[in-house]
């Protein structure tokens, strides 16, 4: 079956106090039709990078250096958004932590919604925060998408602009927006870390069911590998840049195998019955423009071995696993 997204020995660098510096560094990565891939890793991971490289985002002073990404088996490296509306609006939707940055703050929901019909429809390329009037008018298309994401009375939330409503309410309109534009692969960048715990489950709810509902594929980013745990059908766990372990959802979280992977699950609350972590991974995450020789986690694992200060690990496939450490 063909793959919705291959990404191959992917390189990604920042131009950072005069030099290049990479924040993703040779990731591979397959999210076939219908899957759900978890990204996890602390802040500052590449996690985002990798985001915004698959959908032709990066800043100015970035570039991808090296590698591939594919969509349905078509070669979109370096294509940039506003070349490739067709593979952003309606092939490749994203939602963000903060959906304020993707809403256009002078126009009516009502309006950014059919914008979205119109841009599935073929009426238009997305091009977003430029205000041109609606093409068609599908009022029962919208009212639908915003009843499907749980907005209550969604015929007044439409005639409002985004700074009217709650960071969940907006959120939600984000999800009602990926219906109406049937996009074969959602990537979710912390989609739910501003918001509360309720709000959040629920968040968590709608893009199960949008994947359900669509068959679509989708790119989970979180911090949180638990969160990740409860929706991705595989989790790739990233560490400065690196991809260090990649498995079945189930399997690295009930038995990780990477030192790092070890830690994110070890400084989970204790059953969430007391507040207080076990353990947290020691040491501060990693800076790109100072990463230590050989593994990149070697100043914070309590495994590291003389080998593990000069060679950095390869990836070996243990199973159905990927893992980059030399304890395997
Ligand atoms: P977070 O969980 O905080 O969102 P992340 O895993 O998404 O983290 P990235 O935002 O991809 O991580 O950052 C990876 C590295 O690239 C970090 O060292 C970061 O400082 C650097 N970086 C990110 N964006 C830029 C930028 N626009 N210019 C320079 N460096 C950047
Ligand atoms: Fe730890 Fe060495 Fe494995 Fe790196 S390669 S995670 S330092 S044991
Ligand atoms: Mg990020």
């Amino acid at each position: 079956e063909e793959l919705t997204l291959r990404v191959e020995n992917l390189w990604v660098s920042y131009y950072l106090e005069g030099r290049e510096a990479f924040a993703v560094r040779d990731v591979y990565l397959d999210v076939g039709k219908g899957e759900v891939v978890g990204i996890v890793g602390e802040s500052g991971s590449g996690k985002s990078t990798l985001a915004h490289a698959i959908i032709g985002l990066l800043p100015r002073n970035s570039r991808i250096s090296k590698g591939r990404i594919l969509f349905k088996g078509k070669d979109i490296t370096g294509i940039k958004t506003d070349q490739r509306y067709l593979y952003r609006g309606t092939n490749i939707f994203m939602i963000f932590q903060d959906p304020m940055s993707s809403l256009n703050p002078t126009m009516k929901i009502r309006d950014q919604l059919q914008e979205a019909i119109d841009v599935r429809l073929g009426k238009r390329g997305w091009n977003i925060g430029t205000w041109r009037p609606p093409k068609g008018n599908n009022e029962e298309e919208i009212v639908d998408s915003l009843e499907r994401v749980g907005i209550k009375r969604p015929r007044v939330i439409m005639e409002k602009y985004p700074h009217q409503l709650s960071g969940g309410e907006r959120q939600r309109v984000m999800i009602a927006m990926a219906y109406l534009l049937k996009p074969s692969l959602l990537i979710a960048d912390e989609p739910t870390t501003a918001l509360d715990m309720i709000t959040q489950a629920q968040v968590m709810r709608l893009i199960t069911e949008l994947r359900e509902s669509l068959g679509l594929s989708v790119l989970f980013i979180s911090h949180d590998i638990v969160l990740v745990g409860q929706i991705a059908d595989r989790i790739v766990v990233m560490y400065a840049g690196k991809a260090v372990e990649e498995g079945k959802a189930e399997e690295i979280v009930e038995s990780p195998m990477h030192p790092y992977t070890k830690g994110l699950i070890n400084s989970i609350p204790d059953g969430y019955k007391n507040e207080k972590r076990i353990e947290s991974i020691p040491g501060s995450p990693p800076n790109i423009l100072k990463l230590p020789p050989g593994c990149s986690f070697n100043p914070r694992c309590k495994f590291a071995m003389e080998k593990c200060m000069s060679e950095d690990p390869e990836t070996r496939v243990l199973g159905g696993r990927k893992v980059a450490c030399h304890l395997y």
